[in-house]
């Protein structure tokens, strides 16, 4: 039995289907009535891609996706879904399905009818619903439960259905909201596994709506970061993680360090960010887009700051201070030192089984120039 469900509809030719974006948003706005929810979204994504739509309660995810979904009209702006207009598509003429946290079965339905229901509504052969339902519930390695009801079910099987109900439909673009978020940490991980698998044997463009970075990472080519009903960032997870471009990028995925201060030129011409505490941190690239008047967030990350009971030979930036807290992590020992000047600033360290500095002794933090960054205040 084939483990490809076709894309549908075919494109004409692969180089025709490489150029159009399988999902375009273009200057996209939504208004609630007193909530402009979505302010003028523009994204391409591409065919084949697993895009994450990240950001925090609020900042307009899931109207962004009821909108792909056909849910939400838009207020204004254009959708296209493989180079066409979708303004006069309703939700299920769309080549879209959406998986949704809560799964959305029918309790008084066996998962196969739950599966089968789609293709039923569209008077699809008994024949071919048999093999393509049997098809997909073989890609979510289900088919020994196809004869039990939801509530026999746990919840990463639930959503394994709602994922099988989803693909069986052969849609071009799959939308995940939230789709693992109803599932304890351990089984969370493991579906995330699946839903790699899953992506990769498909080739199926999945948009999948987050608030977990850590998901959205392991799990995106490229990601999307909104905050306030705007995009902040788009970039691959690493680009996301390494380059911020914004302070709320910087501090929502993952944590880290911001230092406020002015960007000044040093005697050999460097850049430097002196903080009004007293700290002059060296920084690697000159003043960023969008800080007129040289006001500055530096970021630098807890992973990367060394922290050592003598000063290093050599290191760009070296403060003293005290560490004023840890808290083990197994792998991890994370540390707050208190620099002379009164910064706080959280340092990870690997657990290598070295002794942790006490209290009462001074410690020294290093990093490297290279290792932070500089963003617009
Ligand atoms: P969460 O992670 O909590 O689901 P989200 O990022 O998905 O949040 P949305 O659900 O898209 O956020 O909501 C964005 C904004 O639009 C919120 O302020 C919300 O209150 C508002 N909103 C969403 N749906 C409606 C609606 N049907 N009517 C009015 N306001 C709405």
């Amino acid at each position: 039995m084939s483990q490809t469900l076709p894309r549908s509809p075919v494109p004409a030719s692969p180089s025709a289907a490489s150029q159009v974006p399988d999902v375009e948003l273009q200057e996209l706005v939504k208004q609630f009535e007193t909530d402009t929810a979505v302010k003028g979204l523009n994204l391409a994504i591409k065919q084949g891609e697993f895009f994450s739509i990240l950001g925090p309660s609020g900042c307009g995810k899931t109207t962004t996706l009821r909108m792909i979904a056909g849910f939400e009209q838009p207020t204004s702006g254009q959708l296209l879904i493989q180079g066409q207009s979708m303004a006069r598509v309703p939700a299920h003429r769309r080549p879209v399905n959406t998986v949704f946290q809560n799964y959305a079965l029918f309790d008084h339905m066996s998962a196969w009818d739950n599966v089968a229901f789609g293709l039923r509504v569209k008077q699809v052969s008994k024949g071919d619903v048999r093999s393509q339902v049997g098809e997909a519930l073989k890609l979510v390695r289900m088919e020994d439960y196809a004869q039990k009801y939801p509530k026999q079910l746990s919840g990463g099987q639930r959503q394994r259905i709602a994922l099988a109900r989803a693909l069986v439909n052969r849609p071009a673009v799959m939308l995940l909201d939230e789709p693992l978020g109803a599932l304890d940490l351990k089984l969370r991980k493991q579906m995330q596994l699946e839903l790699a698998n899953l992506h990769r044997r498909l080739g199926v463009t999945f948009i999948m709506v987050t608030h977990d970075q850590e998901e959205a990472l392991s799990l995106s080519d490229r990601i999307a970061v909104m905050r306030d009903g705007v995009i902040e960032q788009v970039g691959t997870p690493s680009e996301i993680y390494e380059q911020p471009e914004t302070a709320f990028v910087a501090d929502f995925i993952g944590e880290t360090n911001l230092l406020s201060g002015q960007v000044r030129t040093n005697s050999k011409g460097l850049p430097q960010v002196a903080t009004p505490s007293g700290l002059q941190i060296h920084i690697a690239d000159s003043l960023p887009n969008g800080s007129a008047n040289g006001s500055v967030d530096v970021s630098i990350r807890p992973e990367k700051i060394d922290l050592s009971a003598r000063a290093p030979e050599q290191a760009d930036n070296c403060f003293q201070g005290h560490v004023r807290h840890t808290m083990y992590l197994g792998t991890h020992v994370h540390c707050v030192v208190e620099l002379t000047t009164g910064d706080r600033l959280m340092v990870l360290q690997p657990n290598q089984a070295k002794h942790l500095p006490d209290s009462e002794r001074p410690v020294y933090v290093s990093w490297a120039a290279t290792d932070c960054r500089a963003l617009a205040a």
